[in-house]
């Protein structure tokens, strides 16, 4: 609702106050310029749902946040081909020849020029977003490519808006389009500059670091005694290492618990060049802390239901924030967990984490692994170990009768995993609300929860689009 009050708003402000519509005017560059300032709302609240704003990801989730932002990513596409569509059917004739030589003077028209660049720089940013993302070396250039093109664009498409278009010659669709335009602006230098300030503020540094299993490394930071950092078990942070820019900066789960404060724990897996660095950190090393964020944890969970936790490969990092939470708790209903892994050897994981937990927990665990030895973890009691690959009959193995629809669930691990495991929970009639997820990876989730959000979005979407069409048809009748 806010989504659609916000970005419908200006538009309705402009038709209503300012459009100018005459009965009998010609309604295709009517709504071609209702799409426009559409669009331009749509563009500016990008920047609302970029994932590192908690007010908003913490409250729907942060794979919900990136999901919505990749779908309105393509809506935003669509409304910008309407708003060209439009000026290309203002012409009397629709004749295909007309109509593609309108088009061909709209693009190489040069008043016209900051929003034929602002269009093709977003189709780019989409479709490197889409398609070309993981063939890029290194994630951080393309997020600050990413996030510098998204500003160009906006910058082009606010001048095209204002200078050329005239699309908002009244005040309150003015108005609105520059108070979103500044709370675009607002959350870069929030992100860019105050998280950065922030972040070092919090004189966190690093501690100590211990490898924990192959490729897999234990940091721990230390903050001041008096520090303002809080977090809830099972949430994350994006650390910068050392005196970077915060434009490098890395999000990790927190493995410890609150009250481990002002100790942090973060376990992180030797995935690419700046995880890659984290073994050799000497203590005493600046560590910049932007967070917390993430919606992984216990708020808001009925803890008297049984709980289970499914995690894959280094998704054990927040299951085991929840888990340390839940034995402080000293919960008394069971909790499940499952944990598949590729190299038996990292199941040393659990070694170090679980033993003191289980004296507090009723705890039953499934551990599984593809290749290697499974290390098994001969300190854990009710623990089996097997080879095989993650399935729906582990699953069941594990809760032992027990009905998953009285449960809440929480999963984290790989995107095939993730989506396996989801499909499972739903078919076995865990509620959606019981499910919580988080996603290392947001651009592969594909589990039936997903895809229904994804719905969910496109309706929410289109319901903007028509009603700006009706809000511009009825401004004519009227
Ligand atoms: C919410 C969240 C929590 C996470 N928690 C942990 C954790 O507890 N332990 C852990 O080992 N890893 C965790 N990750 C993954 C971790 O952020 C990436 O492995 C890390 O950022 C890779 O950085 P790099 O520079 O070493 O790799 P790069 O060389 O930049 O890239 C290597 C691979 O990592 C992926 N990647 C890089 N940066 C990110 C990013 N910001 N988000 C998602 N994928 C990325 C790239 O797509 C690429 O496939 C988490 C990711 C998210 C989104």
């Amino acid at each position: 609702m806010i989504y659609l009050v916000l970005t419908v708003g200006p538009v309705i402000a402009a038709i209503s106050l300012g459009g100018g519509a005459r009965h009998g005017q010609n309604l295709a560059p009517l709504i071609g310029r209702a799409l426009g300032i559409l669009a331009m709302a749509m563009l500016l609240l990008q920047f609302l749902t970029s994932g590192r704003f908690e007010q908003i990801s913490g409250r729907i989730g942060l794979d919900r946040t990136m999901g919505f932002h990749r779908v309105a990513a393509g809506a935003l596409l669509l409304v910008i081909v309407g708003h060209i569509a439009g000026f290309m059917f203002r012409a009397q004739s629709w004749a295909p020849d007309v109509l593609l030589a309108r088009l061909a003077a709209m693009i190489t028209s040069t008043g016209l020029l900051g929003g034929t660049l602002a269009a093709g720089i977003l189709l780019l940013l989409v479709l490197w977003a889409k398609y070309l993302r993981h063939q890029m070396a290194r994630y951080e250039i393309w997020r600050l490519l990413h996030g510098g093109l998204a500003v160009a664009a906006m910058v082009l498409a606010l001048r095209h808006s204002f200078v050329h278009a005239r699309l908002f010659a009244d005040p309150l669709g003015t108005g609105t389009i520059i108070v979103l335009a500044v709370i675009a602006l607002g959350s870069i230098g929030i992100i860019y500059v105050w998280r950065l300030y922030q972040g070092r503020a919090q004189g966190f540094v690093v501690d100590a670091v211990h490898t924990r299993a192959p490729g897999i490394a234990e940091l721990i930071l230390r903050g001041p005694k008096d520090g303002a950092f809080r977090f809830t078990a099972g949430q994350f942070a994006w650390l910068t290492l050392g005196r970077r820019h915060s434009v490098t900066d890395n999000p990790f789960s927190i493995l410890s618990l609150p009250s481990e404060l002002p100790r942090l724990r973060f376990m992180i897996r030797d995935a690419g060049d700046m995880t890659h660095t984290v073994p050799a950190l000497v203590p005493g090393t600046p560590v910049a802390i932007d967070g917390p964020h993430g919606s992984f944890t216990l708020q808001k969970v009925d803890i008297s239901k049984p709980v289970l936790l499914i995690a894959g490969g280094i998704g054990i990092v927040p299951v085991l924030g929840v888990l340390a939470q839940l034995a402080e708790y000293r919960i008394t209903s069971p909790v499940y967990l499952l944990l598949a892994v590729r190299d038996g050897a990292e199941l040393r994981l659990l070694r170090d984490q679980l033993p003191g937990l289980q004296e507090n927990l009723d705890l039953r665990a499934l551990c599984l692994f593809e290749h290697g030895e499974g290390d098994v973890p001969t300190n854990i009691e009710n623990i089996t170990v097997q080879k095989a690959r993650y399935d729906q009959t582990h699953l069941v193995r594990l809760l032992d009768g027990q009905d998953a629809a009285e449960m809440v669930a929480f999963v984290c691990g790989p995107p095939v995993m993730m989506d396996a495991a989801i499909d499972d929970l739903a078919v076995m009639g865990v509620l959606d609300a019981n499910i919580r997820m988080e996603r290392f990876d947001y651009d592969a989730a594909n589990d039936i929860i997903s895809r229904r959000q994804r719905q969910h979005f496109t309706l929410i979407l289109t319901a903007g689009v028509v009603i700006t069409v009706l809000a511009t048809i009825l401004s004519v009748w009227m």
